[in-house]
């Protein structure tokens, strides 16, 4: 009978890795394996084997462990060694149950259930009723006396089976399942009798032939083989690949897979099944959590068909069940201290466990559980920091949905950016101006296949964005995520008809003006108008929190604000400072843009100098909130840095409107004149001497790449005025406020330097400036002058920079570009594919590059640090507020990371966790 378990087209069969123990087993008492085994036995082996060791009841079976999986994809099968260890644990559970799998009048019946080393909830597959066949079925239905069981259970199997082992779509089955329903006048699958289920049975099989072009494999031990490299195969679906890549867990772990003895759940009124959390997982209470039904097996619980019991009507039902499953659920806290999220299942008023591990929580939870745990004398203080993931702090910051009652979750998405986000749908950015923009507050939610730049200005005014294509680093991911805003990217399943106005989901048509509520934490799309609760970052539990990980922290944490409105809201959330104030942005406000444009439109240095004039005092106000906002903390003022033709209408705009302007009627050219009204036309007539103008410039200053252009230190030294006049701001600012009282600390940063003769020319200016000013106003202010480090070069010769450089800054958005020679903008398209083949493991602009680009930044740091041993050294990249990349700032020894305000707690908690692991010695990302 062993052979048998080969099934004969696996003969040629790969090495063997001598000596390896694969296969684990659990049962009676004792568990070959235990708790910590993760690595091998996967979460849920590990769990089952640590409870089995526990005494507690938990049906036995066995683990294969995770090596073989990777074997399964190395050599797509497994070595002889696997099916003989397979073999033999079968055995030993056979001997131990008194059954045989599949045969005899009291068949063995299992599950092949997948388990990856960090919990993977629902990415992988679960086979339930493995053993079930033509003749097993009968001797199910007679032994338990209960025909429409055993028939349930074995279509179930081929149902699962034909599914996850087969290929087989699942409305193939639910088609077959329907009709009969249908048929029945059933109104439950419940309502369907054994004769009914055995029509469904055959039915079943006849799809299994159609679509697999073979038989549903009536022999127990192929069943088995085949179930198992299933399940082997699930680590690679996409799911579960999507699921991995943002949670950031490997591609090269692999599942185990565990085999272990069913229970049954469908036996009757006197069993049911279950899940939850010995605390609530949404808010952190301590209170006992979860959901059962009466006379279910597995999946009936979580899949919706039936809608699930609150878990303390089991107490009514069956006391003594209850009782003992508080009891075991208990224990199990208190052993793994952490909060448990577990299965159970009872047959016949008897209880089993099926699965324990840590359960998963939102930021609001981690926090509460973890102060709880510390009061309760379960954790140490040292403990509790690890236990919030830094990116779930975020959910303090944001809106929640308030959920009262069932809601209709029309779709799922990614959750690009966490939050809540309720109101009327609108399909084009325009629209979403008009309702929700110029004062009028109607609530909107942009709703696109996908957003590109020209979006922004509707971005801007929404509550949310939901898009129907693209991921986690699709551009309406990545802006709403800079700007604290919710966003649900990629909902696969909703169509968007930007033309007709609507979207198409589950059936139902959705027009401009319906309500819809977001929830970016989740990732789901809801119906209808739902209430939100408003963000917490003075929660008394979170600072209770984060009182104990800040001390750890040995570097500093600012933030990236370029208005007096944003300084603010950092200084709340705790920025030390402000590493990236960019005054370009200044610049696009309603007043300051004309006179940016004249400036730039300057037909020479006088002219220019005269627009610059204009703006010195409205850059100078801004300093001014800044620096207040700031008081006695450092902020970095770059200066100008953008090419400077983002300022004027695009190329071919222009084009378009001057053709148009040949045969336009009286209400067009005024349109026209007011559209360009900042460019000097003031009337009419101007429009056919100024537009040609205009278009000359631009064309004049039209750059091929201009992310390579004339940017940067470029434009300051090729139009000194520009610089004098931003360190004259920047200094008659700092005065003013520092005659106020208020600790000032400027640190002029020059952007895109590659070499210290550029970094020398503009810190002259700034230099002449600022002693300038100090003898006008009569009164000095300490300030440093540094640089950007976002080239290749400028970290190459870092220390000759350090010579004229105070600081430095790394700007590791365009140090990643000009690094791997990618522009951000464009990646998107080749992104996808490169994560799919396995070349990048994450997206280098969400998650610093450490072996290329990191490189550079420790060596810039060293090479800095030798000219000038204080050399302040920070981040201003997006990275800094990316936990793995401000643990690799922390290890290299920066002085700081800059982030958006919304990612300041974020950061924070990420920089104590770095400083904290090294210094207590324990793994960081105990989180995950
Ligand atoms: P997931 O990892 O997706 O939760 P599981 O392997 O835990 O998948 O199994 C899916 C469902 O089947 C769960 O509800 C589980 O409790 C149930 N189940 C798994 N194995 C057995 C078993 N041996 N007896 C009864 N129910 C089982
Ligand atoms: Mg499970
Ligand atoms: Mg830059």
């Amino acid at each position: 009978m062993a052979t048998t378990m080969m099934p004969e087209t696996e003969v040629e069969k790969t090495e063997k890795k001598s000596g390896t123990k694969y296969v684990y087993f659990f049962g009676g008492g004792k568990a070959d394996g235990n708790g910590k085994m993760k690595d091998e036995l996967g979460g849920k082996g590990a769990g089952l084997a640590e409870m089995t060791n526990a005494g507690l009841p938990v049906p036995p079976g066995f683990t294969i462990q995770t090596e073989a999986c990777r074997e399964y994809m190395r050599n797509n099968s497994v070595s002889v060694d696997v099916d003989r260890q397979m073999e033999q644990a079968l055995k030993q559970l056979e001997q131990l149950q008194g059954q045989r799998l599949g045969k005899g009048e009291n068949p063995l019946l299992v599950s092949v259930r997948s388990g990856a080393k960090f919990s993977m909830p629902g990415m992988m597959d679960t086979i339930l009723n493995l053993g079930l066949n033509d003749e097993s079925v009968e001797a199910l239905a007679k032994r338990s006396n209960n025909p429409r069981f055993a028939n349930d259970s074995y279509r179930r199997l081929i149902q699962m089976f034909g599914n996850v082992v087969l290929d087989i779509p699942k409305d193939a089955f639910d088609e077959v399942f329907e009709a009969k329903k249908k048929q029945k006048k059933a109104r439950l699958d419940t309502d369907l009798d054994a004769k009914a289920l055995k029509e469904v049975i055959e039915e079943y099989k006849k799809v299994v032939k159609k679509h697999a072009k073979r038989d549903f494999p009536q022999n127990p031990q192929e069943q088995l083989v085949m179930a198992r490299d299933a399940v082997f195969r699930s680590w690679q679906n996409d799911r579960a690949k999507h699921y991995r890549r943002i949670n950031n867990i490997s591609d090269d772990l692999g599942t185990a897979v565990n085999v272990q003895a069913m229970v049954f759940g469908n036996l009757g009124e006197t069993s049911g099944t279950g899940v939850g959390f010995t605390r609530n997982p949404a808010n952190g209470n301590k209170e006992f959590y979860g959901e059962f039904l009466l006379n279910a097996q597995g999946e009936d619980v979580v899949s919706g068909v039936r809608t699930p019991v609150h878990i303390l009507e089991l107490e009514k039902l069956m006391p003594a069940v209850y009782n003992q499953l508080r009891e075991i659920t208990t224990r199990l806290e208190k052993h793994y201290k952490d909060m448990q999220d577990f299965e159970f299942t009872i047959q016949d008023g008897k209880l089993y466990m099926l699965q324990t591990r840590n359960g998963k929580r939102t930021g609001l939870a981690a926090v509460r559980v973890a102060l709880q745990m510390v009061e309760e004398g379960l954790i140490t203080k040292d403990e509790a920091i690890f236990r919030v993931d830094p990116n779930q702090l975020y959910d303090f910051l944001v809106p929640r949905l308030d959920e009262k009652g069932k809601v209709e979750v029309l779709a799922k998405g990614l959750p690009a950016s966490p939050g809540a986000a309720v109101g009327q749908i609108v399909f084009t950015a325009d629209e979403a101006v008009a309702k929700a923009g110029h004062g009028k507050n109607v609530p909107v939610i942009l709703v696109r296949a996908e957003t590109t730049p020209e979006d922004i200005h509707g971005m801007e005014v929404a509550k949310g964005i939901l898009t129907s294509r693209g991921g986690m680093t699709s551009h309406a991911a990545v802006v709403t995520r800079g700007m604290g805003k919710c966003c649900v990217a990629g909902a696969g399943d909703i169509e968007v008809n930007e033309k007709a106005r609507e979207m198409r989901v589950k059936g139902k048509v959705f027009k401009e003006g319906d309500w819809i509520s977001l929830d970016g934490t989740t990732g789901r799309v809801i119906e209808g108008r739902l209430n939100t609760l408003p963000p917490s970052p003075d929660d008394p539990e979170m600072l209770k929190f984060m009182s104990w990980a800040d001390p750890y922290r040995t570097i500093g944490v600012r933030a990236n604000a370029d208005i007096p409105r944003d300084a603010i809201q950092a200084r709340a959330f705790g920025a030390e400072g402000i590493g990236l104030c960019r005054t370009e942005h200044m610049f696009f406000g309603e007043k300051k843009i004309p006179h940016m444009r004249a400036m730039i439109l300057a037909k020479d240095e006088k002219e220019r100098r005269v627009a610059l004039k204009k703006l010195l005092p409205m850059q100078r106000e801004d300093f001014i909130g800044v620096f207040r906002a700031m008081d006695g903390f450092p902020v970095t003022i770059r200066t100008l840095d953008p090419p400077l033709h983002e300022f004027l209408p695009s190329r071919e705009a222009l084009m378009v409107d001057l053709a148009t302007l040949a045969y336009a009627d009286a209400k067009q050219k005024k349109a026209l004149v007011e559209q360009y009204h900042d460019y000097g036309v003031k009337a009419v007539g101007d429009l056919k001497k100024k537009l040609p103008e205009l278009l000359k410039r631009v064309e004049q200053l039209h750059e091929l790449n201009p992310m390579l252009g004339h940017r940067g230190c470029r434009l300051g030294i090729t139009y000194p005025e520009i610089t004098e006049m931003q360190a004259r701001a920047i200094f008659e600012a700092a005065v003013a406020v520092s005659r106020d009282g208020v600790k000032v600390h400027p640190e002029v940063m020059i952007p895109l330097t590659s070499g210290l003769k550029e970094m020398a020319n503009q810190a002259a200016i700034v230099r002449r400036v600022a002693d300038e000013v100090f003898a006008e106003k009569e009164r000095r202010v300490d300030y440093l002058v540094g640089t950007m480090i976002e080239l290749p070069r400028a970290a190459l010769v870092a220390d000759e920079i350090a010579k004229e450089a105070e600081f430095f800054s790394f700007g590791t958005n365009d140090l990643t570009q000009t690094t791997m020679g990618i522009s951000r903008d464009d990646f998107n398209k080749v992104l996808p594919t490169y994560l799919e083949l396995g070349i990048l493991k994450q997206d280098p602009f969400a998650v610093l590059d450490r072996e290329g680009v990191g490189q550079l930044v420790r060596m810039a740091t060293e090479r800095g640090r030798k000219t000038r041993p204080q050399l302040k050294v920070g981040i201003c990249g997006e990275h800094g507020g990316e936990p793995s990349s401000v643990e690799f700032c922390y290890q290299v020894g920066l002085n700081y990371v800059s982030c958006s305000p919304f990612r300041v707690l974020t950061a924070r908690l990420a920089a104590a966790q770095a400083a904290a692991s090294d210094k207590l010695k324990v793994e960081a990302g105990r989180t995950k």
